[in-house]
């Protein structure tokens, strides 16, 4: 197991899981960052572990998304897979033709506060924004 994969799996099990080498390899794809759908985890796992499944890959999201290690959004019923934690807008750029997702950092604090003062316990919160991104001047690189 290398270094990495030893960080992985310790993270895993800080989280009450179990570290099986599925997994690890799932998540040392989202640790990358980024955004992937199941079926490109899958590719990208499959050059490490080829016997792996595509049901295999899904259950391994399933249980780190319980735990708390990855979130996932829906769009156009693809469901899209992250290991970014901290509350952040999703753009999704309609106007690119690989449906570019962005990142943008926002304060959440008033979204939060205005949901815990109606007695919601909010386990995720989860932001999506369709936008035309080729305008931003946040995307000149
Ligand atoms: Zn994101």
């Amino acid at each position: 197991m290398s270094l990495e994969d030893e960080r992985i799996a310790e993270l895993l099990r800080k989280h009450d899981l179990k570290a099986t080498p599925q997994r690890i390899a799932v998540m040392r794809v989202l640790l990358n960052g980024g955004h992937y759908t199941g079926e490109q985890i899958y590719n990208e796992v499959k050059k490490r572990e080829p016997s792996i499944s595509l049901s295999t890959v899904y259950n391994a999201l399933e249980a780190l998304e319980n735990s708390g290690l990855v979130r996932s959004f829906e769009f156009m019923g693809v469901t899209w897979y992250e290991a970014r934690l901290e509350p952040h807008v999703n753009v999704i750029c309609v106007d690119s033709p690989e449906r570019k997702i962005v990142d943008v950092d926002i304060n959440v604090s008033s979204i939060m506060e205005a949901l815990s003062s109606k007695g919601f316990v909010v386990k995720n919160l989860s932001l999506v924004a369709i936008a035309e991104c080729n305008k931003s001047s946040s995307l000149s690189s």
